[in-house]
C-alpha cells in the first residue's frame, strides 16, 4: 500500500516514539491525536513534589536520543517532561500531533479503521496505533467523607500546585512509589506531613546524586564518554537479574534485591517502635519495588508522622483514624495509585465482525505479546496488556516493541497482505502460558496485593525474564499471525 495512513493515540513517551519511528519508515500520513493540549503523558500528569523516575537518568531516554543533560543520577519529572517536548521538537513530531482531540471510537469496516473524533469530527486510517500508557486513570479511595473535607485534596496525579504547602500540615495517603516520593519533598517543608501508611512496603536503597556542570559539559562534548558511562550491557544485565528475580525467586538476583532491602531497612530506622511498624509483611519485590535514596531519613525527621491506624473517615478537619484520634489537616494527598486495566478505554473499539474491545476483555484485558489481539486487524498496541512492567524503562520495553510492530506495518505497506492480526488460537496459548507462569511470580508467591494483580487475582505483567522479551521481539512468528 503506497500511501499508508497511520493515526497514533496519545502523545506520550510511546506515541512519540512511533511518530519518530514512522517518520524513519518513510510513511508520513501520520496523525497523533493526543486529548490533552502538551504532550508527555505521565510526565505531563504528574506534577508531584518529589516526582522522580527510578530508572537511571541515561537509561531514560530513547536509544536514538541521548541526554547529557541530566542533572541527577535519577530524572526528576520536570526535566524528563522537557526531554519529550525537546526531542519532539527536534524530530519535527509537534506538526503531526493534533491536541486536545481524543478518539471516542474506532471500527474497522471494509478494511479500515473508521474513527470518532472527540471533537465529534471523523478520520480513517489503515493502521492504528494505540499508545495511551498505562497508568493514566486515578484510582479514588473510598473513603467516607472525602466531601466534607475543608482544606485542599486531590490525587497525586491531579496536584493542584495553586495549593502552597510551606507551614501547612500536610496528609498522604499512600505509600507506593508516589507516597513515598512526595514524603521525602515534603518532610521538613510542610509544617507537618503525616504519612497514611495501609501496607508498609521494601524500600531499595539507590543513590540520587548530581551530575556536576563538568560532568555534563563532557558528556556533550563525547557522545563516546556518555555511552562509557551508560554501560548499556551491564544496566541490561541488571534488568534481567531484576526480571529473573521478579519470575525466579530463589534465582541469585532475587537474592540480591531481596538482601538490600533487608539491609536497608535494619540499618535505617533508629527507633524500635518506628521499625515494627514499618516492617513490610510480604517479599521483597511483590509490589512494584519502591527505589528511593531517603525515605527512612525523611520519616524520621520531626516534622514528619508514620500513621498506621487504618482511617475512618475523613471530616472537615482532617482525617479520623479507628482509634478515634482526629488528625487535623490543610491538605490531603491521595497517592493512591491507578486503576492499570484500563489502557485506551474508555475508547470504544470494534473490531471485524463487530467483536467489541469489551466483549474481547470482558474477563481481564488480553492480548498477543502486549501487542495484537485478533479481530482487531491492524491495531497495534506499545505497553498494552500484560507487557513487562517493573523497574526499568519502559522506553527500551516499547522500543523492543516498536521493532515487532514495524516489520507488521512493513506486510501491509509491501502489499503482503491488507490486514494483519494475531491468531485466536495463538493469543489463547500465550496467555494461558502467561497465566501459568505469572502465578509462579514473586507478584503472586511473595504474599502481597498490588496493582500488578488483576481482578482475578493473577499478574497482569510479562511473566518472563527480559531476555526471553528482547528475543521475543526480535521477530514476529509467522505462523501466529493471520493476513488477509
Ligand atoms: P500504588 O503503587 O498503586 O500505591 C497506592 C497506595 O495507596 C498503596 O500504598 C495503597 O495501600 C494505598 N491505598 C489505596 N487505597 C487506599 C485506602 N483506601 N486507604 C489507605 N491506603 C490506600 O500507586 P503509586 O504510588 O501512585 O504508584 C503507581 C505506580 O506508578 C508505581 O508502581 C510505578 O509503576 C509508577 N510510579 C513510578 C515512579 C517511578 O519512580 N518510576 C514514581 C511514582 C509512580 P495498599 O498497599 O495497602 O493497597
Amino acid at each position: 500500500m503506497s500511501d499508508l495512513r497511520v493515526v497514533v493515540i496519545g502523545a506520550g513517551m510511546a506515541g512519540i516514539l512511533a511518530g519518530i519511528k514512522l517518520q524513519e519508515m518513510g510513511i508520513d500520513n501520520v496523525s497523533i491525536y493526543e486529548k490533552a493540549d502538551r504532550i508527555g503523558g505521565t510526565w505531563r500528569e504528574n506534577t508531584y513534589p518529589g516526582l522522580t523516575c527510578d530508572v537511571p537518568s541515561h537509561h531514560y531516554t530513547y536509544t536514538f536520543e541521548r541526554n547529557p543533560d541530566w542533572t541527577r543520577h535519577l530524572p526528576p519529572g520536570p526535566e524528563i517532561q522537557a526531554y519529550f517536548e525537546r526531542t519532539c521538537e527536534k524530530y519535527g513530531i509537534d506538526k503531526l500531533i493534533r491536541f486536545n482531540t481524543g478518539i471516542s471510537r474506532a471500527e474497522f469496516q471494509d478494511g479500515r479503521w473508521q474513527l470518532t473524533l472527540s471533537t465529534g469530527e471523523s478520520d480513517s486510517a489503515d493502521i492504528v496505533i494505540a499508545a495511551t500508557g498505562v497508568l493514566h486513570h486515578p484510582s479514588y479511595p473510598h473513603i467516607e467523607g472525602m466531601n466534607d473535607f475543608e482544606g485542599a485534596i486531590f490525587h497525586t496525579a491531579r496536584w493542584d500546585h495553586s495549593v502552597a504547602l510551606e507551614g501547612k500540615r500536610v496528609g498522604v495517603i499512600g505509600s507506593g512509589s508516589t507516597g513515598v516520593q512526595i514524603i521525602s519533598a515534603l518532610a521538613g517543608v510542610a509544617a507537618r506531613v503525616d504519612h497514611y501508611v495501609r501496607t508498609p512496603q521494601w524500600i531499595m536503597p539507590v543513590n540520587n546524586g548530581y551530575f556536576s556542570e563538568e560532568e555534563r559539559a563532557a558528556f556533550r562534548a563525547d557522545p563516546e564518554l556518555l555511552a562509557e558511562a551508560m554501560d548499556v550491557d551491564s544496566y541490561n544485565a541488571g534488568v534481567e537479574a531484576y526480571t529473573l528475580g521478579l519470575t525466579q525467586p530463589q534465582s541469585e538476583g532475587a537474592q540480591f534485591f531481596r538482601q538490600a532491602c533487608f539491609d536497608n531497612f535494619e540499618n535505617s530506622i533508629r527507633d524500635p517502635d518506628l521499625k515494627e511498624q514499618l516492617r513490610p509483611d510480604h517479599e521483597p519485590m511483590c509490589k512494584r519495588l519502591i527505589f528511593s535514596p531517603d525515605y527512612y531519613e525523611k520519616i524520621q525527621h520531626p516534622d514528619a508522622r508514620l500513621v498506621r491506624t487504618d482511617i475512618e473517615r475523613i471530616e472537615a478537619g482532617g482525617i479520623r483514624t479507628v482509634d478515634g484520634e482526629l488528625h487535623e489537616l490543610d491538605v490531603i494527598a491521595l497517592a493512591t495509585g491507578f486503576r492499570a486495566d484500563q489502557f485506551m478505554r474508555p475508547m470504544e473499539i470494534v473490531g471485524r465482525d463487530g467483536m467489541n474491545l469489551e466483549t474481547l476483555w470482558a474477563r481481564r484485558p488480553v492480548a498477543y505479546l502486549a501487542i495484537s489481539m485478533p479481530d482487531f486487524p491492524n491495531f497495534f498496541m506499545l505497553n498494552g496488556p500484560n507487557g513487562p512492567v517493573g523497574n526499568f524503562s519502559l522506553i527500551d520495553i516499547a522500543e523492543h516493541q516498536w521493532h515487532y510492530i514495524a516489520q507488521l506495518i512493513d506486510k501491509v505497506r509491501g502489499g503482503e497482505c491488507a490486514e494483519i492480526s494475531t491468531t485466536r488460537q495463538a493469543m489463547e496459548d500465550f496467555d494461558t502460558a502467561r497465566v501459568e507462569a505469572a502465578k509462579k511470580t514473586v507478584w503472586y508467591t511473595g504474599g502481597c496485593k498490588s496493582w500488578y494483580l488483576d481482578a482475578d487475582g493473577v499478574p497482569a505483567s510479562w511473566p518472563w525474564n527480559y531476555s526471553r522479551f528482547v528475543e521475543e521481539m526480535s521477530e514476529p512468528n509467522w505462523e501466529h499471525f493471520e493476513a488477509a
